[in-house]
């Protein structure tokens, strides 16, 4: 992904809120079985989410075109049936702004497929071909390990898919593990997430149209802070408040800091242009930027903390069982 300067989703007619929690609002009875959030204790296991990062790193770079790659999506699938879901793989190719032909899938995952109301949790699974932020020239044509960048995310949505298999949810839980967000060009916005604007142009679901959705990316650096990224504010400004709120009444609003970020060119927006409202969850610094591990030969499980992958774990289970 990349911090983009123009805001070029400000153009996006205000998206409709029909949420789980819309509907909970609209219905006293439907509610009447939901806990508020001040109420519910959250069940997420922060060193089950930290193995599941370590797992794919343990798998070495997952670069589209590669073994690594092939292993982490079929483990991916594995994980995801393993915990109860319903799986469809989305093989594609695709073509990269170098020219280069990405034999990719997307890995979508199902929770409760029936219910109506739906919620999407995302990630990016693949790794970036090139540390081209590595402070050392030298190293920029290696690969990153994406400890952060990627697996951070996907490792969250792993723990949560075992919860949800132990305790289905009362709406649909839908998981996306997107493929080639990051082989991209920084003078292109097009050239990013690749797989998710697959997805959103040919779902794997007849008509299906989330009613939320929630992208996780670098939440796992030791003193990640989530302030509001901008196109997800502009765009879903409900889906926001309801995030944040839920993360302050766990205490969490020195990490879900709620005051506008940087606006990030991400898997979300490629959701945002369907139509569908949807929040990037990611580590943007006050002082601007990323991480500085971000695309770089350090992005590695020295740059993992259990206890940031908990904190956003425990928000995003609170939020699902509360709406
Ligand atoms: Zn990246």
């Amino acid at each position: 992904m990349k911090i983009t300067r123009h805001p070029i989703l400000t153009i996006l007619c205000a998206l409709a809120m029909v949420s789980c929690g819309a509907s909970r609002s609209g219905s006293a009875t439907d509610s009447a079985a939901l806990p508020a959030a001040s109420d519910y204790t959250p069940a997420f296991n922060a060193d089950s989410a930290y193995s599941y990062v370590k797992s794919q790193v343990d798998m070495g770079p997952r670069v589209p075109n590669t073994p690594a790659h092939r292993r982490a999506s079929a483990w991916l699938a594995d994980e995801l049936r393993r915990h109860g879901a319903s799986v469809t793989l989305q093989p594609m190719q695709l073509k990269a702004f170098d020219g280069t032909l990405l034999d990719a899938v997307n890995v979508f995952g199902q929770f409760n497929p029936g219910a109506e109301r739906r919620i999407l949790l995302l990630a990016h699974y693949d790794c970036r071909p090139w540390a081209d932020n590595d402070p050392d020239p030298d190293k920029h044509t290696l690969p990153v390990d994406g400890a952060n960048d990627g697996a951070s995310g996907v490792g969250v949505i792993l723990e949560l898919a075992r919860l949800m298999g132990q305790q289905a949810p009362d709406c649909g839980v839908d998981i996306l593990f997107a493929d080639a967000e990051d082989w991209g060009n920084s003078g292109d916005d097009s050239s990013w997430a690749l797989g998710t604007r697959y997805f959103a142009g040919n779902p794997p679901v007849a008509d299906y149209a989330p009613d939320e959705a929630i992208l996780l990316d670098m939440v796992g650096a030791p003193d990640a802070v989530f302030p509001h990224e901008i196109y997800s504010l502009q765009n879903a400004p409900g889906l926001v408040s309801g995030i944040w709120a839920t993360a302050a009444s766990l205490g969490l609003e020195d990490r879900f800091i709620s005051q506008p970020g940087g606006a990030i060119n991400d898997d979300h927006v490629e959701l945002l242009k369907a139509g569908i409202p949807a929040v990037d969850i990611i580590d943007l610094r006050p002082e601007g930027g990323f991480p500085d591990r971000w695309h770089t030969t350090s992005d590695n499980m020295e740059g993992i903390s259990a206890q940031t992958l908990g904190d956003v774990g425990r928000v995003i289970e609170t939020y699902i069982r509360t709406r």
